[in-house]
């Protein structure tokens, strides 16, 4: 089995936002000569998330609304006491910070409407998203 590790670096623009990186991953994934396997896509941040969705507007804003509606700010959460983003660890936490991509035939494995996004949390921040390739 072989192992392929890379990172995508990016600077989100919005406190919460979805940026899609699908052409990132993809391309580590053709570099990696690694036929059939997985991708594993982690971003390395407590307040960052990845999700494989829809790359659609209105739902990226509706995701934002929800996560907003889910995990307000400023709902008195004990963390805020010392650093005012409780509700983006929470949505974090709860989202998680990995998605696991099948690999075959070198490309990833994702449906007509499926695209791989860092959900950003308490942004604009740098962020780093590490992306393994496992396989032969
Ligand atoms: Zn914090």
């Amino acid at each position: 089995m072989k192992v392929v590790f890379d990172e995508i670096r990016l600077n989100t623009e919005k406190r919460k936002e979805l940026v899609e990186i699908t052409k990132q991953v993809a391309g580590i994934v053709a570099g990696s000569n690694i036929t059939n396997g997985i991708c594993v896509v982690y971003a390395t941040h407590t307040t960052t998330a990845v999700v494989v969705n829809e790359n659609e507007q209105g739902l990226k804003e509706d995701i934002v609304r929800k996560i907003e509606e889910d995990f307000p700010r400023g709902s008195g959460w004990q963390h805020d006491k010392i650093d005012d983003n409780a509700d983006a660890h929470l949505a974090g936490a709860f989202i998680g910070p990995s998605m696991i991509i099948p690999v075959k035939g070198s490309a990833l494995v994702l449906g007509t409407w499926q695209s791989i996004f860092t959900l950003e949390l308490d942004g604009p921040r740098s962020r780093r998203i590490l992306v393994e390739v496992l396989g032969e």
